[in-house]
């Protein structure tokens, strides 16, 4: 499904997907990233190395939204490049994507000192920057990773046990999408049972984009090869 992405600045990855969302709403986003570049809504941009807008496919039709950057993605101005970055991009492996086909982004855009919980007034002095890319990326299904982003999103304060894999339509952005609450990645590093039950509610996410899941090609072939043809006597 990954096709040849290309990297552009901002995070932005061009990707060949067919996508209803018009040019503009890209360069609207690159503008957008670089303006929030220079955020000072809250305390924590006096502790980030920089701020860590979102990177993938700015029409992507699948976005994910974590909770906020850590250690790496404060350094590397990228979301999910630590250990749960990795396992998400194993997860997106199993259900025939790449990082080029969705879009990630986060709650907050700035890491939080010792990553501590994001705070109210820090959610509430970020939130626009979440709802205006949402709005410009234009995605049909938008994937909550954990509690933070599944309350912001939902309106609601149920918390992530209760609902995960469980679709809702709800409006964002003044379009209707769906939402689908996961287990954060970093959360099912270390708890198996967690993993099992992340990895089955990432299986149906082909089937909320409306697509059949194709599996990924099998590594090497461990078929062993023919045996060489039984030679001819040659009696005469
Ligand atoms: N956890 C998150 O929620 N976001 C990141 O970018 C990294 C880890």
């Amino acid at each position: 499904m990954a096709g040849p992405d290309r990297e552009r600045p901002g995070g932005v990855v061009d990707s060949p997907a067919v996508s209803a969302v018009p040019v503009e709403h890209v360069d609207e986003l690159q503008a957008y990233a670089a303006e929030a570049a220079g955020c000072t809504r809250c305390r924590l941009a006096q502790g980030r190395t920089q701020v860590v807008f979102g990177a993938g496919n700015p029409r992507a039709e699948l976005m994910f939204v974590g909770e906020a950057p850590g250690f790496h993605e404060d350094k590397q101005g990228l979301p999910f490049v630590g250990q749960a970055g990795k396992l998400l991009e194993k997860l997106l492996g199993g259900i025939g994507m790449s990082r080029g086909d969705v879009y990630i982004a986060n709650v907050l855009k700035c890491r939080p000192p010792g990553n501590r919980d994001p705070q109210p007034d820090e959610i509430e002095a970020c939130e626009s920057h979440l709802f205006r890319q949402i709005e410009l990326i234009e995605p049909t299904v938008v994937a909550t990773l954990g509690n933070f982003a599944t309350k912001l999103l939902s309106g609601r304060p149920l918390g992530i046990t209760r609902v995960h894999g469980q679709e809702q339509t709800t409006t964002l952005g003044s379009r209707e999408v769906v939402l689908y609450p996961l287990y954060h990645p970093a959360a099912a590093l270390y708890t198996p049972a967690m993993l099992k039950v992340l990895e089955s509610d990432f299986a149906r996410i082909p089937e909320l984009l409306g697509r059949v899941l194709t599996p990924p090609e099998p590594e090497l072939a461990l078929v062993p090869a023919p045996p060489p043809p039984v030679e001819q006597l040659g009696l005469f």
